[in-house]
């Protein structure tokens, strides 16, 4: 089968650590053509706004989003209207709304969109998901800490409106966290730490409801000095599941469980994004699962303010 043509938009470091290299590698996918205001990527045709791209390539069929969340629903509007399948990076949107407005425009259209969660697709998810599914939940725990002047250098838009702060890598441990549980977890009280020189919080705690658990919290923190800390623990009636490395190492009472599937798990959360966004296209249907950002937006909503020093990078 002829592989999918597909327009990548926003080359920024995303689309070239992951994205790039993803779709070169793989057989069902073809990079035709970027969207950039100011990059380009060797040998591929370049556009600098979309609606260019849109008019001039009728044939590209997908359009994959890689702007930061702000400006991205006016490049998703544009793609639908032009009746394109689309797939989103994380977090899919600034808000909620606009999120709910693309999954409704995409139905309309009877195009795929896709919101995706790379940090879902990390190797041992799936198992802890399938290891918890007949487990008692007594408490759970996310840490999720890094360097943010490491991970994010000079990326300004995560401190505008909008870019979410530390929720950035956050909301990838809530995507997790969102799919191994069984049952449905909501946040009961949020304290934010914004640096009084920013406009999103650069660190933050969360306290979980967990039906039958107690004690349940998460903590953010974007100032971590040393090797990052991306892991979640979950106290069972069967022992303690531990997720470290953003998912990529699973332990149960510290023994270290391999998975069954390290075939596929070794392929990397992008080339299983772009696997699962070939299929949703094939069958002409979507995934739009929102529930790590209403947790973030809950965290905001309800969420204590406290003012810390300034940032500078
Ligand atoms: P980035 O490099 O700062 O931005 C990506 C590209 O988007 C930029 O190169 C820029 O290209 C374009 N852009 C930036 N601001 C824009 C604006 N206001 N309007 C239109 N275009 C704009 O960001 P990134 O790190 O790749 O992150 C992009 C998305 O991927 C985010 O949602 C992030 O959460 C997600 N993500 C990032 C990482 C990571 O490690 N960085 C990992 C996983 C997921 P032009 O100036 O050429 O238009």
């Amino acid at each position: 089968m002829e592989p999918r043509k597909l327009a990548l938009v926003g080359i920024g470091k995303i689309a070239r650590d992951q994205h790039i290299p993803s779709l070169n590698a793989s057989k069902d996918w073809e990079l035709v053509a970027t969207v950039s205001r100011h990059a380009q990527v060797d040998g591929i045709e370049a556009f600098e706004d979309i609606e260019t791209m849109l008019a001039a390539r009728p044939d590209i069929d997908v359009i994959s989003l890689c702007v930061p969340p702000a400006p991205r629903f006016a490049y998703a509007a544009a793609a639908l209207n032009a009746n394109r399948h689309v797939m989103l990076e994380k977090p899919p949107g600034a808000t909620l709304s606009e999120c709910h407005v693309l999954g409704r425009m995409a139905e309309k259209a009877g195009r795929s969109i896709y919101a995706t969660w790379h940090s879902r697709e990390a190797a041992m998810v799936d198992a802890a998901r399938v290891w918890l599914s007949d487990k008692q939940v007594h408490r759970v725990e996310m840490q999720w800490k890094e360097d943010v002047r490491y991970w994010h250098p000079g990326q300004d838009w995560v401190f505008d409106p909008g870019g979410m702060g530390v929720f950035d890598p956050g909301i990838n441990g809530l995507s997790i966290l969102t799919k191994i549980l069984p049952k449905s977890l909501h946040i009961t009280s949020a304290t934010l730490d914004f640096p009084e020189n920013r406009q999103t919080p650069i660190a933050a705690q969360l306290a979980f409801h967990y039906p039958g658990a107690s004690g349940s919290f998460a903590e953010l923190d974007w100032l971590q000095q040393g090797d990052p800390v991306w892991s979640i623990f979950v106290e069972t009636d069967a022992g303690v599941l531990t997720l470290e490395n953003g998912g990529a190492r699973m332990l149960i009472d510290g023994e270290e469980i391999k998975s069954a599937e390290d075939a596929l798990a070794l392929q990397g959360e992008y080339p299983r994004l772009y696997a699962r966004m070939n299929d949703l296209v094939a069958k002409g249907e979507s995934e739009m699962d929102l529930r790590p950002m209403y947790l973030v937006a809950d965290a905001f909503a309800i969420g204590e303010r406290r003012t810390k020093p300034a940032f500078e990078w």
